[in-house]
């Protein structure tokens, strides 16, 4: 049997593939989920967010200076956290790899009681050389409109950032790895606050303010939402608008 990925296929008895983006998609509305993966609709394109993306190139490449060695980044020695080494594996890069995660050596894991196949590209994972167990690491940019506010993980969208942690450490256990339940979310905040020269003669600098954010991470809905999704996969209709999307509502009124 070919891969199972794209347009859900009941015929095809392979894992059917879904990104931790897709299972997202799920929680927040499984009509649109379902008109995705099962109608094989395209909802229209976002533009991507090249700024984040560029904070997560540059620091995997600062941490990677340190993969496999004893030593760590200053960041972690000055916050206490020597005991943090950015980890090497054969497949590191593999796993960075959100796209076509399906392939072997990625970050994946065959739910067998809902046959989804399930995964998605970590930003790092560091070696705790006290417990000896990994941590994996997701890089956030943001940069906050309220002076001297913390960045928390309490705001009620941050709940999707959650989830996207729960499940790369649940992966990453079934696949056998020592993952600690703790997790870790590196925060850049670009500083719109602070005095200094954005603009140079030649070019520009934004500073960012750094935060470390531990969180423990709740396997509790993974697998009834694998489960749900099975379920969705198979339906013949599509699942009502939710009730609080104001698209759905527009859409109900209009009686679409
Ligand atoms: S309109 Fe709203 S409720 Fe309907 S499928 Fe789209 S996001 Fe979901």
């Amino acid at each position: 049997m070919p891969r199972h990925r794209g347009t859900y296929n009941p015929e095809n008895h392979e894992a059917y593939e879904l990104s931790r983006s897709r299972i997202e998609n799920f929680v927040k509305c499984p009509a649109c989920f379902y008109l995705t993966q099962v109608k094989g609709i395209k909802f229209p394109s976002i533009p991507g967010f090249n700024i984040n993306e560029a904070t997560d190139v540059l620091l995997k490449r600062d941490f990677d200076k340190y993969r496999g060695t004893k030593t760590t980044h200053d960041f972690l020695i000055n916050l206490g956290m020597e005991h943090l080494v950015p980890f090497d594996h054969p497949d590191f890069e593999l796993w960075t790899q959100s796209m076509h995660f399906g392939a072997k050596g990625r970050m994946h894991f065959v739910h067998e009681a809902s046959n989804l196949k399930v995964g998605g590209g970590l930003d790092d994972v560091w070696f705790n050389t006290k417990t000896e167990q990994l941590h994996i690491v997701d890089y956030k940019s943001t940069s906050q409109k309220t002076e001297g506010m913390e960045i928390t993980l309490q705001d009620k969208w941050k709940a999707a950032y959650k989830r996207q942690m729960d499940l790369y450490v649940w992966v990453m256990q079934k696949k056998g790895f020592n993952v600690s339940s703790t997790g870790y979310f590196l925060y850049c905040d670009g500083d719109r606050f602070s005095n200094y020269s954005f603009l140079k003669q030649q070019e520009a600098t934004m500073k960012f303010k750094m935060s470390l954010l531990p969180y423990e991470v709740d396997f509790g809905w993974i697998e009834p939402t694998l489960m749900k999704i099975k379920d969705c996969l198979n339906q013949t209709s599509c699942p009502n608008h939710h009730e609080e999307c104001e698209y759905g509502q527009f859409l109900v009124a209009l009686n679409i």
